[in-house]
């Protein structure tokens, strides 16, 4: 608690009592607590690929430049760590740009197929799964719409996409699929993303959602991810007034699930 004490005065100047303010900080406080750690993770998650850059040209200037095979394969690395700046930064501006529209509530909303929309995103990720012999199957029924901003909707499918090919082994299937729940959940509809991957250890699983937060950072790092495609999903589930789920098994895969108002039409 913090607390300020101001002494009252009447019109003669003759003190008539104290007022005594408390100030519940707790939340502020842990609020401060994020902004920082964000700022340090930020600024850790960005000086990574700047070491590696600067250490490689520093070699080549030192003289690596004169094998034209070391230079070369240096130089790749430079433009793979400079790709993953350029990566971070996206994710980070996409992130802020959701958190600021979400704030002001200017995100438009509109009722529509939700199929469409998936399927978009599918298209969108059949190149990256053809490449890694990930095949891709998807189940919407036509009847089914959300009340969603389709950009954002697709961009979450994406992100849930990318991961669930990038995590699965070559030859397994992943699969998108949309269904209104019977019952209880009445309008609502349920996306999922399911592979059959290498799953996550239930260790993992509450803090999935934060951002830079990875299972296995090396893993994560090798294949491009930036530790914030999960966090971006949060976000937009949140604009749809919705929540993402996660289950997993370690090594038999994971299925996330997003749940957004819709319904049959
Ligand atoms: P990244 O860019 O590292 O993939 P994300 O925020 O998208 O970051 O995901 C956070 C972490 O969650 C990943 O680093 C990975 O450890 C884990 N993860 C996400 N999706 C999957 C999945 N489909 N299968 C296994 N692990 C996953």
């Amino acid at each position: 608690l913090q607390t300020n004490v101001v002494t009252l005065y009447d019109g003669k100047g003759e003190s008539v009592g104290v007022l005594i303010v408390m100030n519940d900080v707790t939340k502020l406080r842990r609020l401060e607590r994020i902004r920082s750690d964000f700022v340090a993770n930020v600024s850790h998650e960005l000086r990574t690929p700047i070491t590696s850059i600067r250490g490689y040209v520093e070699t080549l200037l030192d003289g690596a430049l004169d094998d034209r095979e070391d230079a070369v394969r240096f130089l790749q690395i430079v433009l793979r760590q400079s790709q993953r700046l350029n990566a971070i930064i996206d994710d980070l501006l996409a992130l802020s740009r959701i958190e600021q529209e979400s704030n002001d509530g200017s995100v438009h909303m509109e009722e529509g197929p939700l199929c469409c929309v998936l399927e978009t995103a599918v298209q969108t990720c059949q190149v990256n799964a053809d490449q890694r012999g990930v095949k891709l199957a998807f189940d919407c029924p036509e009847a089914v719409v959300a009340i969603m901003n389709e950009t954002l909707l697709e961009q979450a499918v994406v992100n849930l996409l990318v991961n669930a090919i990038k995590y699965s082994k070559e030859g397994d299937t992943v699969l998108v699929r949309a269904e209104v729940p019977d019952g209880a959940q009445e309008n609502r509809v349920r996306i999922s993303v399911k592979d059959t991957g290498c799953g996550i250890s239930p260790e993992h699983l509450p803090r999935l959602f934060e951002r830079f937060y990875r299972s296995d950072k090396a893993r994560s790092r090798e294949l491009g991810g930036t530790g914030l495609g999960l966090a971006i999903v949060k976000h937009i589930a949140g604009t749809h007034h919705g929540r993402i789920d996660v289950t997993s098994r370690l090594g038999e895969g994971s299925e996330f699930t997003l749940t957004i108002p819709g319904r049959m039409a």
